[in-house]
């Protein structure tokens, strides 16, 4: 298509806005432009953090001479001519505003083909013929240098710097296929090969660490790489998410892709992941915000579920193969009432180990042959334990925690924590905020097990507490409870968090010690939860060393 300049209401149906207000920015516009143009190379330079220079070289199909003005024009575009193209662009550009925002506030030099122009702060310095050359050269020069106050609004040149650099990092990861190259200030500062495979992208840009780790993800309409459990970073920036080649932010698929890591890695620690969501044109409005960067979903419920459910098959798929041992360990049946309280002689201790025994969990079959045979308790509070696939240590806390949480959260969702009358009621104090969130969540402590009377506006008398949480602790954790039910989010974060409280106040310590029956069925407990590998705040609960490992060091053949 040519260029030409949008008919006024067609550009007025477009989302208006700033779109270069920083270097990174217009350095985003030039590489889409080069994108559009199917180059399969582009060299990036970036001098005096794009304040000085930025040049991006293509090799794409140019702009043809008689054009080149034109394309400096306001609304003048090659990618859409009437309102319904607006409704299924497949370019990332399409408001023919990039190129005049960025010469009214810059000098910019631009040669195509055979044809070449010169502008400055919006105005045409001159044109003429360059000698002919593939694709397209654009230089930036000066930017904002007739805009002080934007200028002021920059942040440090290694702040500026490094977003440009994630521009290119983004585009160089979402289109392998292509050959970028950034120089800062003159030297290399990445190089992708442009081979067309996802890893050797992730590889230009992550390094071979990070590169090698991850896993391919690719099913319902979902591709790319993601990070497993063991490979995590301290904050979002690993993580990077295109729908239909155009990388884009979004709250909720960002919730999305988070929570399929719940339990995998450690809180405050994210993932590394690069991810393209190939959408119908119709599912997707990219026409609602200037810089293109939000997008706007139909069905956004369906695109949230598909993405976990490619994300999660890989994930799967990683988790360390599941803890079965042929032969059958028949020390560990414990006895249970249907309510789930225990009986027999754990009942009647108060200590933790009275819900180290089977959950009324479905599936949680007495008859299955148990994961893995205790070998012992070593250290302050680890389980050593011998399964099919190797030898397994245990942090017996963060294990316990992680069955308990599962079983609360399972008992959560079938309509309530089983709950036990202490045997003395117990009076317990509270600050105002405190006694506040009780009235507030009554309703929600009564599905977690706990069951209280009013007792002057800073107490409570508590009359029931979880079965799995031992009487003497039980204060303690309503405590914790109600400062996690009062805190922030939305009413089932508040929910989990509160599962995950009461879970580590009910698990066994780290210092208490287990005879082989209660390691036993920790074991058993473990194993029947899923395979998450961390507690429910992130700590790890268990370590495989495999035969293979112990064969390799020991130099073995068997
Ligand atoms: P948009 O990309 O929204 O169309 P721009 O202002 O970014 O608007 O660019 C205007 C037009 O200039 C584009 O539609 C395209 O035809 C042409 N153009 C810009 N950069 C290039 C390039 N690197 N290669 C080929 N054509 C280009
Ligand atoms: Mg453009």
């Amino acid at each position: 298509m040519s260029i030409q300049v949008l008919a006024p209401e067609i550009a007025d149906a477009i989302a208006a806005g700033e779109v270069v207000e920083r270097p990174a920015a217009a350095l985003k516009e030039l590489l889409e432009n080069s994108l559009d143009a199917g180059a399969r190379r582009v060299v990036i330079e970036v001098r005096g953090a794009g304040k000085t220079l930025i040049r991006v070289a293509d090799d794409g199909s140019g702009i043809p001479p008689e054009e080149l003005e034109l394309a400096f024009r306001r609304h003048a575009t090659s990618k859409i001519r009437r309102l319904e193209d607006l409704e299924r662009v497949s370019s990332l550009g399409f408001r023919g505003e990039a190129l005049a925002s960025i010469a009214s506030v810059a000098e910019v030099e631009c040669r195509s083909g055979p044809a070449r122009i010169r502008l400055r702060h919006g105005r045409v310095l001159e044109q003429g013929v360059a000698p002919p050359s593939p694709g397209t050269v654009i230089e930036i020069r000066d930017l904002f240098q007739n805009t002080p106050a934007r200028l002021r609004f920059l942040k440090t040149d290694a702040t500026e710097i490094a977003a440009c650099r994630r521009q290119v990092e983004a585009y160089a990861l979402i289109y392998p296929g292509v050959r970028f190259e950034l120089l800062v200030d003159g030297r290399p500062a990445l190089r992708s090969s442009g081979s067309g495979e996802a890893r050797d992208a992730a590889l230009a840009v992550h390094g071979e660490r990070i590169a090698v780790e991850l896993m391919p993800v690719e099913s319902h309409g979902v591709r790319g790489l993601i990070s497993g459990p063991s490979l995590s970073r301290g904050n979002r920036d690993g993580i990077l998410l295109a729908v239909n080649r155009r990388p884009i932010f979004s709250r909720s698929l960002l919730h999305a892709i988070e929570e399929c890591y719940a339990g995998l890695l450690e809180r405050g620690r994210y993932p590394v992941v690069v991810l393209n969501l190939e959408l119908d044109g119709s599912l997707v409005d990219v026409n609602v915000h200037p810089t293109k960067r939000e997008v706007r979903f139909h069905h956004e419920s369906g695109i949230f579920a598909s993405l976990q459910r490619a994300i999660r098959a890989t994930l799967e798929g990683s988790q360390v193969p599941n803890l079965v041992l042929a032969e059958r360990d028949t020390s560990v049946a414990a006895p249970m009432t249907a309510a789930g309280t225990v009986s027999g002689s754990w009942g009647a201790k108060s200590t933790a180990r009275a819900a180290l025994a089977p959950a009324g969990l479905p599936g949680a079959d007495p008859d299955e042959p148990p994961a893995a045979r205790a070998v012992g308790q070593v250290g302050p509070g680890y389980l050593v334990a011998e399964a099919a696939d190797g030898l397994i240590l245990i942090d017996q806390h963060a294990a316990h925690e992680r069955v308990l949480y599962n079983r609360l959260l399972a008992r959560l969702r079938a309509g309530g924590v089983a709950s036990q009358p202490l045997l003395l009621a117990e009076v317990v104090e509270l600050d105002a905020g405190m006694r506040a969130a009780a009235d507030d969540n009554f309703r929600q402590l009564r599905d977690l097990g706990f069951e209280f009377e009013d007792f002057g506006p800073q107490a409570l008398r508590l009359t029931s507490a979880p079965a799995d949480t031992p009487a003497a602790r039980a204060p303690d954790a309503l405590r914790e409870l109600l400062q996690v039910l009062a805190g922030s989010g939305t009413a089932g974060e508040r929910l989990e968090g509160a599962a995950a409280s009461l879970a580590c106040h009910s698990a066994v310590r780290f210092g208490d010690q287990l005879d082989p029956a209660e390691q036993a069925r920790l074991l058993r407990e473990l194993d029947l939860t899923e395979p998450s590998l961390t507690c429910p705040h992130g700590r790890p609960t268990r370590l495989l060393v495999s035969w293979a490992e112990l064969r390799r060091h020991f130099r073995r053949n068997y």
